[in-house]
């Protein structure tokens, strides 16, 4: 009988890459587990980041609960403005939008969520617009914002990549973190194990390690080169893999939302911060040409152009393992859906705080690699069909890269939920998922879908007690909103400059 090697102990850990990826990680492991842990992180100016990434999720506030930040001074580090949904443009029909809020919409049942209240009441005209049983959505659209008492409205940020990842590099240093600045120009493994053993620096500098963390970015330098982890394309459910992004100056306030809006080969986003604007464009390569999305995308900016737009090619996807020996990748190194729905940074925060879970201080154990993969994996999926989503319902059919997206097969659950919320307004959610029921309703019915029945359950309500159950809600939602300043005066109050 063969025994296998004990496990070894993981005492060093080396992050490679310091983008928005590689200072997450640094500091959720540094604070975690930094007194048993040696954490370096190596990063190169040359090289840089990929410079874009400013609209989160609500998740986020876990990650700084985590950290034990301070919210104002992280505002003001980072240019952050609030985020309290996305506004959807000419996603369903050219010249109609409707909103994904953070929030909740009504309040249901147990054996029903509001929706299918306030489908029952539409039915009976009784019910006005679904938006209107939302103050998240409200306070969007009359671009209002505070934070409020028990977690009353729920909100995100969009903030500056670059002074994020700086701020959280202020926070990871004292706690131990030591940033290694230089070009990696080979990574060294042990023909035996097939372990990394080292990285080497182009300077001819050696940084050894226990475990790596690959956050090189999309080139995935240890994971996908030197470990030859092979990349799983979605590009046949998502067709976007070219994105420019470029920077204005700001134009008027801030509102509290990012803005997506759909055009014949892709979409634009809009993303205001406190001192400037994020624009981009994210866009089919098989349908537009660099030149004309760039084009398109300077004809649909506000404000001064700060830098030239910078073409970012990606394929939609994520690699087949995202742990493999001694090596977990995390960021765009371990894939990419793109940015619709903000999820990447939630990502990098999931991929951080498992692997805090299943760290492997007294030495790797399969049963952990496995269970990590698996987890991440359906992570990415759930959030992967959520966006095919977007793309695939759709009255559109004004190009070929529209028509393309309507006549896709979708993956099989995602094919599942569709026809049951049609059937029913049941939505098929499994434990866990990250995008809750009412995420699910607004953009199935903000992307047209009208279910053709609701649950029974309505039914004991009579007209009287169902116009004023929705009533009430209506009414809640008003009076909050009209407590609520702009914005801006919110911002201004809140984390005065410094
Ligand atoms: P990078 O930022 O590319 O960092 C890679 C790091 O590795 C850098 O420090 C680099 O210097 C270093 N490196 C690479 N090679 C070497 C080497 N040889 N030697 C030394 N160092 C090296 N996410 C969201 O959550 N919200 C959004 O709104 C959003 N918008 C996006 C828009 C677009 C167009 C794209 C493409 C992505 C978007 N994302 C968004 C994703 C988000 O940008 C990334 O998840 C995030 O920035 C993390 O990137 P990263 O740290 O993995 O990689």
């Amino acid at each position: 009988m063969t025994t296998s090697p004990a496990p070894q102990p993981i005492r060093r850990v080396v992050i490679a890459g310091g983008g928005t990826a590689g200072w997450m990680v640094a500091a959720g492991l540094a604070k975690c587990l930094g007194r048993q842990l040696e954490i370096r992180l190596v990063e190169s100016e040359e090289i840089g980041t990929v410079g874009v990434g400013e609209a989160t999720i609500p998740t986020l506030h876990f990650m700084h609960e985590i950290l034990d930040l301070e919210e104002k001074e992280f505002i003001q580090a980072t240019q952050a403005t609030f985020k309290l949904g996305i506004s959807f443009e000419n996603w369903r029909n050219v010249g109609e939008h409707y909103f994904h809020s953070f929030g909740k919409t009504g309040q249901g049942h147990w054996t029903a969520g509001f929706h299918h209240f306030w489908l029952d009441a539409r039915r009976r005209g009784l019910a006005g617009g679904y938006g209107e049983y939302c103050l998240e959505l409200q306070a969007a659209m009359a671009n209002r914002f505070a934070l409020l008492p028990d977690n009353g409205i729920n909100y995100a940020y969009h903030f500056d990549a670059t002074l994020y990842g700086q701020y959280l590099r202020r926070f990871s240093e004292p706690l131990g973190v030591q940033r290694i600045e230089g070009k990696i120009a080979q990574v060294h493994t042990d023909a035996a194990s097939g372990n990394i053993t080292g990285l080497q620096l182009a300077d001819g500098t050696r940084v050894d390690g226990d475990f790596f963390i690959d956050c090189t970015g999309m080139r995935s330098l240890l994971l996908g080169e030197t470990l030859g982890v092979p990349y799983e394309s979605w590009s046949h459910w998502l067709p976007c893999d070219s994105a420019l992004a470029v920077q204005t100056t700001r134009v008027g306030e801030p509102v509290p939302y990012t803005r997506s809006i759909a055009h014949p080969w892709g979409w634009q986003w809009r993303i205001p911060l406190q001192h400037r604007v994020g624009n981009g464009v994210v866009f089919s390569s098989r349908h537009i040409s660099d030149d004309e999305a760039k084009a398109a995308l300077l004809a649909n900016v506000e404000g001064e152009v700060l830098r030239e737009p910078r073409v970012i090619r990606f394929t939609p996807g994520q690699r087949e393992q995202v742990w493999k020996k001694n090596c977990v990748a995390i960021g765009l190194s371990s894939g990419f859906l793109e940015p619709l729905e903000s999820t990447s940074i939630h990502l990098i925060q999931k991929g951080m705080t498992r692997l805090v879970e299943l760290f492997p201080s007294d030495g790797i154990r399969q049963s952990d690699v496995d269970e990590y993969n698996q987890q991440a994996r359906e992570a990415i999926e759930v959030i992967r069909d959520f966006i095919i989503l977007h793309y695939h319902v759709t009255n559109r059919d004004d190009s070929a890269f529209w028509r393309g997206c309507r006549d896709m097969e979708v993956p099989a659950l995602l094919k599942h939920r569709l026809q049951h919320f049609r059937d029913t307004a049941r939505i098929a959610l499994r434990p866990g998922e990250l995008f809750a029921e009412n995420s699910w309703v607004q953009v199935m019915m903000g992307q047209g879908i009208q279910p053709a029945s609701h649950h029974p359950i309505t039914r004991n309500m009579d007209d009287r007690t169902l116009a004023d159950f929705l009533g009430g809600v209506r009414k809640e939602v008003a009076r909050t909103l009209m407590k609520l300043p702009s914005h801006q005066q919110f911002i201004d109050q809140f984390c005065p400059a410094p």
